[in-house]
């Protein structure tokens, strides 16, 4: 049986001073906003009109192998166009491939490289004049984007008028930059031949 507090307990209890419970100022845990970041170099604008033309400069280094293509690179450094040809005696296409192919795109046999004899003389199929070239492609600009029909060759590949108006049908004749090579597809070019001959 809980034993009845007296009246008089009660009321003592009521005096009795009830301590103060110490406020803990807890600090206010300010959580840190963690924000995306914008890292790199601000673009200036180079033109608005007839669009917003930005230039972005950037310096990266692009580690690349040419792998089992890189004959037709040493070749362009000797001023030889250098092509490759499917070894399959079975195979139908006998055709040659500029941009080259490690393997026959028809039978998937390795290719073997052929130089092209020169001077190697196109006959130009269509034309663009590049005013924006792409990332990577240092010519000035505007040039002229050739795609030239080699005799000969599976392909029309594409690459650049070093000077003069093309015109589709007109024939030129491949160059190469043997002196300062750029180690690139851009070392060689095509110049007009009719003019030449
Ligand atoms: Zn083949």
């Amino acid at each position: 049986m809980v034993k009845k507090r007296s009246t008089t307990q009660k009321k003592a209890q009521a005096r009795k001073k009830v301590p103060i419970k110490k406020k803990i100022v807890k600090k206010k845990q300010t959580k840190k906003r963690v924000e995306v970041k914008f890292i790199g170099q601000v673009t200036r604008i180079r033109q608005t009109e007839p669009a917003t033309v930005v230039e972005w400069p950037r310096a990266i280094t692009h580690v690349h192998t040419y792998g089992m293509l890189s004959p037709f690179f040493e070749g362009l450094k000797k001023g030889e166009l250098r092509a490759t040809q499917c070894s399959n005696p079975k195979c139908a296409e006998k055709r040659l491939w500029i941009p080259p192919r490690a393997h026959c795109p028809d039978c998937h046999t390795q290719t073997v490289w052929k130089a092209l004899p020169n001077p190697v003389i196109g006959k130009i199929y269509t034309f663009t004049r590049v005013v924006y070239a792409g990332t990577g492609i240092e010519l000035s600009t505007p040039y002229w984007q050739v795609d030239v029909e080699i005799p000969g060759l599976a392909t029309i590949p594409k690459s650049y008028l070093l000077y003069g108006e093309p015109r589709i049908g007109m024939k030129v004749k491949a160059e190469f930059r043997k002196k300062k090579p750029t180690n690139t597809i851009l070392d060689y070019y095509w110049v007009p031949y009719e003019a030449n001959a």
